[in-house]
């Protein structure tokens, strides 16, 4: 089997001056990454094929990310990956630090307590961190000031269609908020309070509630009660958030950012191991209309152990289409026909 990254070779690509946006402008976006140096080699295959599929033709800026300084050896691989410019940026450490409020007693002891109930990476406090700076922290970072808009990359996904369009400037055009390429269960252990704190901020905030949210897929009993059981109320339904291409004056808006406080002072993120995943899908699905979400159906992505493969002849490397998971027994995961059939009714 070929994959993207055996087929894909590095384009000399067109300045910004030669792109073709239609109307010659361009949308306040990057294409942004938290990531280690030690994830070099990984992060070079994601970028060598979205560069390689996307970015040569539009040269949108990268901006990386990291709770410690970039090195050498990772500002030297990427330049040579693009025509792009690119940022290295260092976190704050008032954004990654664990936050005062948290009882460290407490945070340990939890960490034993999910990992005993085998919640993924719970005793890995920098995982804890990651995920709270990804849900509430990523949008306050000074780098993004300018910009609207931005496609989160992780190190080791693939991208293996061809994508001809801006999907930036898509997004403006369509009102579209946030957009997602894969919609999973989650582990409902690992937040078991993330819904009841969630409801005592809405009972507080009834004026943020978007008219036409996605309470439907939020709260979805049918497909898998028991995680919905187990999770107090939601379905654990999210967008995979590993890839994501969204407007970041969404999470700057108050109706988000408040939320984000709300949930950071109850103490989840530690004592248990809210992921910024669902974090971002409550946040979505409750304050933005369900019209301004849009699934990327077009777009061919992976991160393990999950696929979104389009069925567009011509256009994609190293993938089946429809393919959804590799491995065994991942169908079950996807949350993608709960989604489907609120959107069914709402057209
Ligand atoms: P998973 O996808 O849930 O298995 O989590 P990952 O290990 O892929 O982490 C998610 C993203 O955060 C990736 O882009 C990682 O490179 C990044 N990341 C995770 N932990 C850290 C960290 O402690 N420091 C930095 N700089 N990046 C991190
Ligand atoms: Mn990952």
């Amino acid at each position: 089997k070929r994959f993207a990254h055996d087929v894909f070779r590095k384009k000399p690509g067109p300045t910004a001056a030669q792109l073709p946006p239609e109307d010659g402008k361009r949308a306040k976006a990057a294409l942004i990454s938290l990531v280690r140096n030690s994830e070099i080699d990984q992060l070079k295959q994601s970028m060598t094929e979205l560069e390689a599929v996307f970015n040569h033709k539009f040269n949108y800026p990268w901006i990386f990310f990291n709770d410690e300084p970039f090195d050498e050896n990772f500002k030297k691989v990427t330049r040579e990956l693009t025509n792009a410019e690119i940022q290295y940026e260092q976190i704050p450490k008032e954004h990654w630090e664990v936050p005062s409020w948290i009882n460290k007693d407490l945070m340990y002891a939890s960490f034993d307590k999910l990992a005993s109930e085998n919640v993924q990476y719970s005793k890995m406090l920098s995982y804890h961190q990651m995920c709270r700076w990804n849900s509430g922290m990523f949008y306050k970072h000074p780098a993004l000031d300018d910009y609207k808009w931005y496609w989160r990359v992780e190190p080791n996904v693939h991208f293996y269609c061809d994508i001809d369009y801006d999907v930036f400037r898509f997004m403006e055009k369509n009102n579209k908020t946030y957009g997602f390429t894969i919609n999973l269960y989650d582990s409902p252990q690992s937040l078991p309070t993330l819904w009841p704190t969630t409801e005592e901020y809405i009972d507080a905030h009834p004026e943020y509630l978007a008219p036409d949210n996605s309470m439907e897929w939020l709260t979805d009993a049918t497909n898998r009660p028991h995680h919905n059981f187990l999770a107090h109320g939601y379905s654990a339904c999210h967008f995979w958030s590993n890839f994501e291409i969204a407007d970041l004056d969404f999470w700057r808006g108050d109706a988000y950012d408040k939320y984000f406080e709300y949930l950071d002072k109850s103490g989840g993120f530690f004592y248990e191991r809210w992921g910024d995943a669902p974090v971002h899908s409550i946040g979505v699905g409750l304050f933005a209309d369900k019209s301004q979400v849009h699934y990327f159906d077009d777009i061919g992505y992976n991160h393990v152990p999950f696929v979104n493969c389009p069925d567009l002849p011509g256009k994609c490397r190293g993938c089946e289409p429809n393919e959804f998971f590799r491995g065994v027994g991942l169908e079950k995961e996807n949350c993608m026909p709960v989604w489907n059939k609120m959107m069914e009714k709402a057209n």
